[in-house]
């Protein structure tokens, strides 16, 4: 089969060609952060925008890269949630119409259930599994009983990772998207600033990192006030400590817990080196098998959402041309039915 995916949820145009749920024929990323950078973060109506002038020109190069014919293809798959409604709007409209005007099925497809089965087009995912999910928008603990059947056992009551780290880096005076800047000054760093750790309730799997960035700008807060210097890789370095400890003994012990064959690590937030160093040793030490997607797979990408539609594909369960884009989809509710 042959899935060609959209993806505009937030602020990337992607469009991916994919070859039996596995092989990847083309990934094309169109990354709109240089536009978004100079507000400090995404601007849904710019984002919108941005999408209309690139999705075409996105699809015929998705198209052309993946060196087969339009007249191939199994299926269309796009993003229908969650994300930006007038960004996932575009893909949505785009997908639609490549559907009707080639009479193929369309596959309505999960943001987050791509992130997870973006592991699927480098590995093989045994279940039980379990995925922890860092990314811009969720911080979520995923329980998968079998293929494509997903339960949330645990999930941030506040900021999401990414989020976090966006907002810990602006008050180190870091670009958007200031993810990958905290997590390089952290490698850097030579010792770290103590700060706390929110485990919430005894035997809870969700998360909170809102009071963590409020202790990070507290701290910057009061050095400025007493004109003292503040060393900004130890402060990185003490945020990442904090979010990592956390991230991983809540993964591992929900992993225990459900006696999962593997742990996933999925999201944007899984391409931070220390999080990808962390949860390697520790998945060593207790003999727990760990998946991570290579860099290129982690962030938004459309071979993802290729892969998680294959899921609904092979048991033909496709959607159909009523659908619309969904800002707040169930991931739950997403699970494949047979
Ligand atoms: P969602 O997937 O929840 O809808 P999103 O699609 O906007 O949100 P992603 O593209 O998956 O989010 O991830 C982007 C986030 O990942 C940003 O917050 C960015 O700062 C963060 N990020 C990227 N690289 C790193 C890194 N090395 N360390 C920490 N955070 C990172
Ligand atoms: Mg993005
Ligand atoms: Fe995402």
């Amino acid at each position: 089969s042959y899935i060609l995916a959209i993806e505009t949820s937030c602020d990337e145009t992607s469009v991916a060609v994919i070859k039996n749920g596995k092989e990847i024929l083309s990934n094309i990323v169109a990354s709109q952060i240089e536009t978004h950078k100079r507000f400090g973060g995404v601007v849904p109506e710019v984002a919108s925008r941005k999408h209309v002038e690139t999705i075409t020109v996105t699809i015929e190069e998705a198209v052309e890269e993946s060196g087969i014919a339009l007249t191939d293809l199994s299926a269309i798959a796009v993003t229908m949630g969650p994300g930006l409604v007038g960004a996932l709007l575009v893909g949505v409209v785009a997908a639609k119409s490549l559907a009707l005007a080639l009479d193929l099925p369309l596959i309505g497809t999960h943001h987050i259930a791509g992130h997870i089965y973006a592991n699927q087009l480098v590995h093989e995912m045994e279940y039980p599994c379990l995925a922890l999910v860092v990314s811009g928008g969720h911080t979520e603990l995923v329980l998968m009983e079998r293929e494509g059947v997903f339960q949330v056992i645990g999930r941030t009551r506040d900021d999401a990772v990414g989020e976090a780290y966006d907002k810990v880096a602006r008050a180190l005076q870091f670009p958007y998207p200031g993810g990958p800047h905290v997590d390089r000054l952290a490698q850097e760093a030579e010792g770290a600033v103590e700060l706390p750790r929110a485990w919430l309730e005894p035997g809870s799997y969700d998360f909170s990192f809102s009071g963590l960035k409020s202790a990070v700008l507290n701290v910057i807060n009061q050095t400025k006030m007493r004109n003292e210097n503040l060393d900004f890789s130890k402060v990185a370095r003490g945020f990442q400590e904090s979010v990592i400890d956390v991230l991983t003994e809540k993964s591992i012990r929900a992993a225990k817990e459900y006696g999962v064959k593997q742990l996933v690590l999925c999201g944007g937030v899984a391409a931070n080196r220390g999080l990808r160093e962390a949860l390697t040793a520790r998945c060593d030490k207790e003999g727990l098998p760990l998946l991570i997607p290579p860099f290129s797979l982690c962030s938004d990408n459309a071979a993802m959402i290729g892969a998680a539609a294959y899921l609904k594909w092979k048991r033909g369960e496709i959607t159909t041309q009523e659908i619309k884009g969904e800002p707040t989809l169930s991931l739950e509710a997403w699970s494949v039915q047979s």
